[in-house]
């Protein structure tokens, strides 16, 4: 008897907030690297044209020659324009200065919002998980990344009004959900940059678990200086210092992602 076949495909998580410095990038990169030292395979999409995944992950100018923007415009396929990382079971699809005025050539053509979502659908069967590195902005790039994925992780940094840019994301997200992508979930929000010492941080934090509830991770990434450090190495925080406070949270994050993962499949 043969068993059915089914096409397999990645969970596709575009981390995304509108707001630059909230740890979207290290986010990615820290997140992709735990996944891929607990055996996960992984892409990571650099969305942003100032490529700090690209370099956080040492990828040099000369390998970005093809980037997500040749990817976004149909010049090649996201395959032919990834490259692998110092880490195994870790690719980045790097991005390049092109994508900043990018969204010009995008509306010229056919669905311009769904350029990436196509791209990805002929990424070859071997990726877990792909992490999309969002731009901080709620422009056409960032929609195609909430077009193309499953699900969103918002990095929030528990400062002043963190919860009022966070209702500005929520509606892009519901209106990428009514347009373009019904299944869009939100996988979570993670706090970032939390600070023990600050009362603000913590006042934050609670505002939005009050808000959010469950949406929200357990794991808090704290404020560390090891983590601000790695990317001028090339290295993710993992790897420059795998002990420090920020790495260790990361490796948490990964746990309780693949968890609620678990969780999700068992449940369809
Ligand atoms: P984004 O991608 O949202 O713009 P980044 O991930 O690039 O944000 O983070 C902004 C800056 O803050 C970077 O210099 C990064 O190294 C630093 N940073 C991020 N997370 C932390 C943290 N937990 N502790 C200390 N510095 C951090
Ligand atoms: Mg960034």
């Amino acid at each position: 008897m043969t068993e059915p076949t089914t096409a397999f495909r990645p969970r596709i998580l575009a981390v995304a907030n509108q707001k630059g410095g909230v740890g979207k990038t290290t986010t990615a990169i820290n997140l992709g690297t735990a996944l891929a030292a607990v055996g996960r395979s992984v892409l990571v999409i650099d969305l942003d044209p100032q490529g700090n995944a690209s370099t956080g992950l040492g990828i040099d100018h000369h390998q970005r020659k093809r980037s997500a923007y040749h990817v976004l415009v149909g010049a090649c396929d996201a395959a032919a324009a990834t490259v692998p990382t110092h880490i195994p079971r870790l690719d980045i699809l790097p991005s390049s200065v092109e994508l900043s005025g990018s969204e010009l050539e995008l509306i010229e053509l056919p669905t311009p919002q769904l350029r990436l979502r196509k791209a990805l659908a002929a990424l070859p069967a071997k990726y877990d998980y792909v992490l999309i590195d969002c731009p901080p902005s709620l422009n056409l790039v960032t929609v195609n990344a909430m077009a193309a994925a499953d699900a969103v992780l918002v990095p929030l940094q528990c400062e002043f009004f963190a919860l009022e840019g966070l209702s500005q994301l929520l509606k892009t997200i519901e209106r990428v959900r009514a347009a373009l992508n019904p299944h869009l979930e939100i996988q979570g929000i993670v706090l970032t940059m939390f600070d023990r010492r600050n009362r603000l941080s913590e006042q934050v934090a609670d505002d939005v678990r009050t808000h959010m509830g469950a949406k929200v991770y357990e794991t808090v990434i704290p404020r560390n200086v090891r983590i601000s450090e790695a990317p001028s190495y090339g290295k993710p925080a993992l790897l420059y210092d795998h002990r420090c406070a920020g790495s260790q949270a990361y490796i948490r994050l990964a746990g309780e992602l693949l968890r609620r993962e678990r969780s999700r499949a068992a449940a369809a």
